[in-house]
């Protein structure tokens, strides 16, 4: 089966185990090595005592990954074995940091006590992998992004699944892109077959008979009751639900049914475009997510993101949404309820998913308790409400009533760190844990009246009774009067009382005594009884949460959608932000539309504020060519309106003073590859490849926006190119276009295309200063303004006035029908200072439109070494 997997029995295995590396091991060892051909590649966490030791290799590994001292414990075939260890009680910061690091981790607990081990006369204690923690299949907090789901992706030939083992939700789609779902969805892990050749994944298959083993593990006879399936995606399923059975040892944690998507019904936004917008990434944190996330809980930001990441395609469901933020952006005191109960709610879905594993803590249980009672806030908070969302929120809110009311009763309001605390239950909750606590309570009481007595009989005021680990309860006294009894009680420290020694120290010596020991006995027993109580009430609430899975889930998920709903209101009401209206025509058009990334940096900034532009790709004027100079504006306003369509097939309002938008199928969005600072592969033939899938896949319905592709290329490659794209996307595929270009000569094409308009980013001239004006406006660039920007870079006025002087010739050389690139140069020859001066050469190799800032004062360095007679760098 699944080989690389560590749920197994090390013990077992190292009875049959030949493993040469293991001969001549100490039991203990011998141990350790099963465990570690067990767990393959993972890292053993080797528990002994209060640490998970690593030895050897992992050792080596951990010590340097996590800064921790490697040491050396015994010998091993004659050499040192290398350790390091971690505590237990603080190992999940350290497990953390392996698996960020890329480490998976195989747990090795002890699985008897020291009592158990010494009964069957065995010199170690047993031990066994319970699980092994990789970053998709993780369930502690500490191992978790609040904010983001942990998906597990399973993608098979023909299908993918993806589950996220943290809430629950279980996804599967047919004929799924690979690629498309790694962008959207950002896996914590991926498991595929080699075959598939997906760099990181890990390596997996699917079992043969993939919808029984399916269907068995979501505890169900056949999966039709779930909907329809396609054998691909019953594999991916299957694989993925394997592998998470395997991790845990066997156990599975609560699933929801798995969801078919269909590539219906959602926004399609391939990998590229992904990148190019910075929807749920961007460096700098400058991503769309980070600007328009109000949430706040960590459930409703992965839901935000989610929605953010999978836009829909849906004309109702995107109009409920609407509807619904439209109605909290008016009633600011119900959305001030909701926002007042959902402020600090728990985090239901995570929680129940530690509970249904059996790896949670107190707090857990209380997150249920807590949510479920802030589900019923939110519920009246809803109360009369007419939105059907919101109305149909309040059933799923109020579903759970009997574990809601169960759990407050059987919680203690203060809750314990872990489960062996005790106090996890409430008093009055059960009448025998109550007693047995009484007679615990009663032990203590008894000892401290017992420490008066034995200090009356043996004649020690300063005698203090003290709890020991490994002792109990014991009597300690200062030396002196040690020393005192140890030469002879005193009369009344008979029977009962007399003075047993147990231990002598530098300044104390420690006794116990009949009475004494019973009664610390009695504790013992009480406190064992009173916990074990307490356990088998823990596990009746595990029980009873476990009954109610679903309608949890449910409520969790509810919850989560009212935090985005809310929040999205009250990012509404911050600024100018609208409803859009949403139609099934092809319309485009934007009144006054702002970039929430950019405006928002800019507010932050404290300068010059964002300058709001209109964009209208209606029928008659589908295609729109924007020009204009380097740092005016062109990119922020594509991806704007690119943004706009996310935003509101997402169910959200737009930063613009109104909206009318088509209901676009694809949005297709790419960056020139000079923009482009990925690398790898020729920027060519990124862009040209990425290009060709626009051409292949958009239609009709399709947002196409294009930022200065070809402009990798040389000039006129890049122009021919760009050229039959502009031709394609206007006669073939007719879908809504925004084009900006550095080559002036395509606005020539708007007298071919009847459909193309024309704009460009409006710069003025102030005292021969650039002065951008970030405002869109009908009509082509009247000029190349790369020379001015050059100038804003720090170019010397007469290397700029040369530059524009070249730039006139190369102009009317244009106009003339003549390529002025052509090879003779004839432009040079003719120059009036030293012609073939290196430092014109460079200038003319010099393409100033496709020119950075950065890359203008580079050149401008190269040009002033090349003018001093340097060797150019
Ligand atoms: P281009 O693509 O034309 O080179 P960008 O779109 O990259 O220009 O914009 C350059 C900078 O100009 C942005 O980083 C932003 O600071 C500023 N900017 C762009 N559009 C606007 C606008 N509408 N209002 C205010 N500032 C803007
Ligand atoms: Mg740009």
């Amino acid at each position: 089966m699944l080989g690389y997997l560590g749920g197994v029995n090390a013990t077992r295995i190292a009875k049959g185990d030949a493993n040469p590396r293991a001969v001549g091991a100490t039991p203990a060892m011998a141990q350790w090595f099963a465990a570690k051909s067990a767990a393959g590649a993972a890292l053993v966490f080797f528990r002994m005592g209060d640490f998970y030791e690593l030895f050897h290799e992992d050792a080596e590994a951990a010590s340097e990954a996590l800064g921790i001292a490697l040491t050396h414990r015994g010998e091993h075939q004659g050499q040192p074995i290398p350790m390091c260890g971690v505590p237990v009680h603080s190992h999940e910061a350290y497990l953390a940091r392996l698996i960020r690091r890329g480490f998976r981790v195989a747990i090795c607990e002890q699985t008897e006590t020291p009592e158990q081990a010494k009964a069957r006369k065995a010199t170690t204690l047993n031990r066994e992998i319970v699980r092994t923690v990789t970053p998709g299949t993780a369930t502690e907090e500490a191992l978790l992004d609040a904010a983001r789901p942990a998906w597990l992706l399973a993608p098979v030939e023909g299908g993918a699944a993806w589950l996220d083992v943290t809430t629950g939700l279980f996804h599967t789609q047919a004929s799924a892109e690979p690629a498309a779902l790694i962008a959207r969805l950002s896996p914590a892990e991926i498991l595929a077959e080699e075959a598939l050749g997906i760099e990181g994944a890990t390596p997996s298959s699917a079992p043969r008979d993939s919808a029984v083993r399916l269907a068995a593990a979501l505890g169900v006879g056949s999966l039709e009751g779930f909907g329809q399936f396609s054998p691909p995606e019953v594999a991916a399923a299957c694989m993925a639900v394997e592998y998470v059975r395997a991790v845990n040892n066997g156990a599975l944690p609560r699933l929801s049914p798995p969801v078919a998507e269909g590539a219906r019904g959602v926004l399609l936004l391939d990998a590229a475009t992904r990148r190019s917008l910075d929807i749920l990434e961007a460096p700098r944190g400058a991503s769309l997510l980070a600007a328009v996330d109000r949430t706040l809980t960590g459930a409703g930001a992965r839901e935000l993101a989610a929605r953010l990441a999978s836009p829909l395609d849906d004309l109702p469901a995107i109009r409920a949404r609407h509807e619904t933020v439209a109605a909290l952006v008016e009633d600011k005191p119900r959305r001030g309820k909701l926002r007042a109960a959902l402020k600090g709610a728990p985090d239901m879905a995570r929680a129940l998913a530690r509970i249904s594993l059996e790896r949670f803590f107190p707090r857990d249980l209380g997150a249920i308790r807590e949510g479920l009672q802030r589900a019923g806030l939110l519920a009246d908070a809803l109360t009369g409400a007419e939105s059907a969302l919101l109305a149909g929120a309040v059933a799923p809110l109020e579903a759970s009533p009997n574990t809601a009311a169960e759990l407050t009763r059987a919680l203690a309001a203060e809750l314990p760190a872990r489960l062996d605390d005790g106090g996890v239950v409430a008093p009055g909750y059960d009448g025998e844990l109550d007693a047995l606590r009484r007679l615990r309570d009663d032990a203590r009481g008894a000892i401290a009246a017992m420490q008066m007595d034995l200090a009356q009989a043996w004649g020690v005021a300063a005698l203090k009774i003290r709890h020991h680990q490994q002792l109990g309860y014991l009597a300690e006294v200062p030396s002196a009067a040690g020393e005192k009894l140890l030469r002879e009680a005193p009369a009344r420290a008979v029977g009962e009382l007399s003075p047993i020694h147990r231990q002598s120290m530098a300044n104390a010596h420690r006794f116990t005594c009949a009475a004494l020991a019973a009664l610390d006995r009695r504790l013992a027993e009480a406190g064992e009884h009173a916990a074990k109580r307490e356990r088998l009430i823990i596990a009746h609430l595990r029980r009873v949460i476990l009954a109610d899975a679903e309608p949890i889930a449910a409520t969790a998920r509810e919850m989560a959608a009212l935090d985005v709903l809310s929040a999205s209101a009250e990012l509404a009401t911050e600024g100018a932000w609208c409803r859009p209206a949403l139609t099934e025509r092809p319309d485009f058009a934007i009144e006054a539309g702002r970039h929430p990334v950019v405006e928002a940096a800019l507010r932050r900034a404290r300068g010059p504020q964002f300058v709001p532009n209109d964009c209208d790709l209606s029928p008659g004027r589908r295609l729109c060519l924007l020009t204009g100079p380097n740092m005016a504006g062109k990119s922020t306003w594509l991806r704007q309106n690119a943004l706009m369509v996310i935003l509101a097939q997402a169910g959200m309002f737009l930063p613009a003073a109104s909206a009318r938008i088509g209901l676009v199928d694809r949005l297709f969005s790419r960056v020139g590859a000079a923009d482009d600072l990925a690398g790898g592969r020729s920027t060519f033939m990124v862009e040209m490849t990425e290009t060709a899938a626009i051409l292949n896949q958009a239609g009709p319905r399709s947002l196409v926006v294009l930022d200065e592709v070809g402009r990798g290329t040389a000039t006129w490659d890049g122009l021919a190119i760009a050229t039959a794209v502009l031709e394609a996307l206007h006669d073939r595929i007719r879908c809504r276009t925004l084009f900006a270009t550095h080559f002036h000569e395509l606005t020539a094409l708007s007298e071919k295309l009847p459909e193309m308009r024309l704009a460009a980013m409006q710069v003025r001239e102030w005292r021969g200063e650039v002065v951008f004006q970030h405002s869109v406006a009908p009509g082509a660039a009247e000029k190349s303004w790369g020379v001015h920007v050059a100038k804003l870079a720090g170019v010397p006025a007469p290397v700029l006035k040369r530059a524009a002087s070249v730039l006139a010739s190369l102009e009317a050389r244009a106009a003339a029908g003549a390529d002025p690139l052509a090879a003779e140069m004839p432009l040079f020859a003719k120059a009036p200072t030293a012609p073939q001066h290196p430092v014109l050469q460079a200038l003319a190799a010099l393409n100033l439109d496709t020119l950075s800032p950065r890359e203008a004062q580079d050149a401008l360095y190269n040009l002033k070494t090349l003018a001093e007679g340097r060797e150019a760098l």
